[in-house]
């Protein structure tokens, strides 16, 4: 029997081999710990992960471009005012410099409220003539070598810090912070360097004349509807690497709910959740009557949680040719997530866990995916060919790029799959600093290669590089100088200078500057 012929459910991978598994000594521990889990609410909503699925799908088409980027391990320190608001500033004034080089509405993911767990080329590492754990992200264990044993703890930890980090988030969002009317207070001014000033004024002049001119043509007042301008969707995302967390937050939802708790007098109206700005505000907003679609697991208490919701569900198609109307599992962990390229195998558990759930989903293919690979990973995760549901983020390298791309893209090409084609700069292109070998860093050039090299082969296939998919960061040090992970970009960083601020401890991330040297780098290609 083929895979995708077998019976889903959020527990199946569990019998399916499994890459980078972590063991945990106290089993009776690690139950408890995932009751618990299960108990706690869902971090993002059905309503929330579907609009972005519908998003992805203009993606897929070229109607809109995808913005994705974050740390390459987040830490529960980082669950803190400052480094939240530096991330969530880079990704938002990337984002504005690309919408208006582009003309293309941009679909925001941040690898955020969630990215903590790793998979590692080896599994230890000699520290200090000792071997221990490699660090496997701070919901498996500590970055401390005395904290090297995974701790099921640490997986309450995350659900925690999640939460903490994307009600800020939230609440940042709905209090103006992406209010394109002020972008100049996303902490810019500590950009020293003068050509991004002056590229950026150039953008924010242009941005204050169209706002202007909207204002005069829409009568608007600048009162509180300034034309869905005040805020953003930004969605969150990681990589489903530990299946026990994701699978007790794989919560299903009926999708024939929603009609039958709809009183009469709101069955027919359109649903405020499609016409929303933000689908943050969808979630709080208590003029909103479009809200959860439907209740976790038990039926809903109150018939509000699902009036006035008539979102379009596409119904999910198992194999068995039958027509799952009653459930759909969503992930809640996150409203985008995605396999890694260690862990991708076709057998395997971590595909067996993606196949179930209707989030929009990302596919890592490297060097070492075969052609006729993807084709089988996508009949088996996407059986039903939704629009939307599958990214593919290619990581090849600066230097591999041509070599791999065009045939990975003419196999797509010959099935019925429509994806999102998102190029990651930043994996195939990991070095060691030549001053300090201990230091891994990437050379802004590669970055910069590698999108421009894609960009070109899918124009020249015929199909549409959707979006990119960087390791960066906003967050600055006590005295506001931006990480120094990475060589090159404006401010022309040398490997000599790596050490000044480095500060991750996985992959070196590109910083506040170089992250605004790709926006204005995109915005030139794609508007031309
Ligand atoms: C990552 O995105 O941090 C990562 C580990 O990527 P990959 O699976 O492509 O190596
Ligand atoms: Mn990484």
């Amino acid at each position: 029997m083929s895979a995708s012929a077998q019976q889903w459910s959020p527990s199946s991978w569990r019998d399916k081999p499994i890459a980078q598994d972590v063991i945990y000594e106290d089993k009776a521990h690690l139950e408890k710990v995932l009751t618990k889990l299960r108990r706690l609410p869902p971090l993002v909503s059905p309503v929330e992960i579907d609009r972005l699925r519908a998003q992805l799908a203009d993606v897929a088409t070229g109607k809109a471009f995808l913005l994705q980027g974050g740390d390459c391990a987040e830490l529960f320190d980082d669950c803190s005012q400052d480094p939240i608001e530096h991330k969530l500033s880079l990704i938002l004034l990337m984002s504005l410099i690309i919408l208006h080089g582009s003309r293309l509405p941009v679909v925001r993911i941040a690898r955020i409220a969630g990215q903590y767990a790793k998979p590692r080329s080896k599994p230890t590492e000699i520290i200090e003539k000792r071997e221990v754990m490699s660090f496997r992200g701070d919901n498996v264990n500590g970055y401390e070598v005395h904290e090297r044993a995974p701790d099921p703890e640490r997986l309450l930890g995350a659900y925690f810090h999640s939460t903490a980090t994307l009600n800020y988030i939230r609440t940042l969002l709905l209090s103006g912070f992406a209010d394109l009317h002020k972008p100049l207070d996303w902490s810019f001014s500590h950009v020293r360097s003068p050509e991004l000033h002056q590229a950026f004024s150039a953008v924010i002049d242009s941005l204050k004349d169209s706002l202007d001119f909207m204002k005069v043509a829409t009568g608007g007042t600048g009162g509180r509807d300034r034309g869905g301008m005040e805020t953003v969707d930004l969605f969150t995302s990681h990589e489903a690497l530990l299946l026990e967390y994701e699978e007790a937050l794989t919560r299903s939802f009926d999708s024939a709910v929603p009609q039958s708790f709809s009183p009469s007098s709101t069955r027919n109206s359109t649903p405020s959740v499609s016409r929303s700005a933000s689908h943050v505000r969808v979630a709080t907003d208590p003029s909103s009557t479009g809200r959860y679609p439907h209740s976790p697991v038990r039926p809903p208490k109150s018939p509000s949680l699902g009036d006035g919701f008539h979102g379009s569900f596409t119904e999910m198609k198992l194999s068995s040719g039958e027509d799952r109307k009653a459930e759909r599992w969503y992930n809640t962990s996150a409203h985008f997530i995605w396999i890694g390229d260690r862990t991708r195998q076709l057998d395997g558990a971590h595909v067996e866990y993606f196949r179930g759930i209707a989030n929009p989903i990302g596919i890592k293919v490297g060097p070492t995916m075969q052609p006729e690979e993807i084709v089988r990973i996508l009949d088996i995760v996407n059986p039903d060919r939704i629009p939307g549901k599958v990214t593919l983020i290619g990581r090849y390298g600066a230097e591999k790029v041509d070599k791999y791309l065009p045939d990975h893209i003419e196999a797509v090409k010959k099935t019925d799959h429509v994806v999102v084609w998102q190029c990651d700069a930043m994996h195939g292109n990991t070095r060691s600093s030549v001053t300090d070998p201990t230091l891994k860093t990437r050379h802004f050039v590669d970055v910069i290669t590698e999108i421009t090299k894609s960009m070109a082969i899918h124009r020249e296939k015929g199909t549409i590089l959707g979006g990119v998919h960087l390791e960066l960061t906003g967050e600055v040090n006590d005295e506001g100088y931006s990480v120094t992970e990475c060589i090159g970009g404006s401010m022309e960083l040398e490997d000599k200078d790596l050490s000044f601020n480095y500060r991750t401890h996985c992959d070196p991330r590109l910083n506040f500057e170089q992250g605004l040297d790709v926006a204005f780098l995109l915005a030139d290609h794609l508007g031309s």
